[in-house]
């Protein structure tokens, strides 16, 4: 797995995924990389029918509101719902995952 890297305007702070060139609050144009590794799901939803994946499964899928501060989509296991605390991180198809934290930590 891989951490999902955002990016914080090294000027105001404001923090966007995916990148752009200038901020949009300031036009800044520095950025620092931050890691985004928790969030809380906001919305959920199945997508049962995709053009040209007619075999695979429904494929569950999330916006995350991440702890750095961008919401982000994500795949999501089936069991995930809105208000979950999740980790966040790229798959090794390099897709953004998500996954329920357990209560003990993770
Ligand atoms: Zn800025």
């Amino acid at each position: 797995m891989t951490d999902l890297v955002v990016f914080e305007c090294a000027r105001c702070a404001t923090t966007l995924f995916p990148a752009r060139y200038l901020c949009p609050s300031c036009g800044g144009a520095r950025w620092h990389e931050r890691i985004a590794a928790h969030g809380t799901v906001i919305a959920a939803t199945v997508v049962r029918h995709r053009v040209a994946a007619e075999h695979s499964g429904p494929v569950h899928v999330a916006s995350i509101a991440t702890d750095a501060g961008p919401i982000v989509i994500a795949r999501i296991d089936a069991d995930v719902q809105v208000g979950d605390a999740v980790s966040v991180d790229i798959d090794a198809r390099q897709r953004i995952a998500a996954h329920r934290r357990e209560q003990q930590g993770d």
